[in-house]
């Protein structure tokens, strides 16, 4: 029994690394842009967890991977997706973007089923991008039409 329930939180982290590692990288996936920096606070309502809060930078190179791991380290299922959140913002080339979430997982393994994982994560995002190809093309062709006047 015991070895199932451990093996349940094995799984989750094999599945997390596994869609990790076929995530495309952000250059593919959104070749403009430069940088992302992702501020994560979380807040435990029941003022039982203390979590500390985190940023993340991804560069070109890194994975276009979202999906951020509950801090809680019995929570089960757990998590805040914001792939879409972000992919949404990469694509509208949107300086910043923030809002909350709640962690969809279990409160622990013993209580799957019953109580939700309390957590709330607050996120704020922002982005550089490149001068990119369609502006220069459109400043071109306003050159283009200019000299030709
Ligand atoms: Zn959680």
């Amino acid at each position: 029994m015991v070895h199932r329930q451990l093996d349940a939180y094995k799984v989750e982290r094999d599945t997390r690394r596994r869609a990790y590692m076929s995530a495309p990288s952000l250059r593919e996936q959104f070749p403009q842009v430069e940088q992302v920096a992702l501020e994560l606070t979380f807040t435990d309502p029941t003022g039982v967890g203390k979590h500390s809060p985190q940023v993340h930078t991804f560069g070109p190179a890194a994975r276009a991977y979202f999906e951020v791991p509950c801090p809680c380290s019995a929570c089960l299922s757990g998590g805040f997706d914001l792939s879409a959140v972000m992919s949404d913002m990469l694509a509208r080339r949107a300086g910043t973007v923030s809002g909350k979430s709640s962690c969809q997982g279990w409160q622990d393994r013993g209580r799957v089923g019953e109580h939700r994982c309390p957590l709330q994560l607050s996120y704020r995002a922002t982005a550089s991008y490149e001068a990119d190809g369609p502006v220069r093309a459109r400043l071109e062709r306003s050159v283009r039409l200019t000299a030709r006047r």
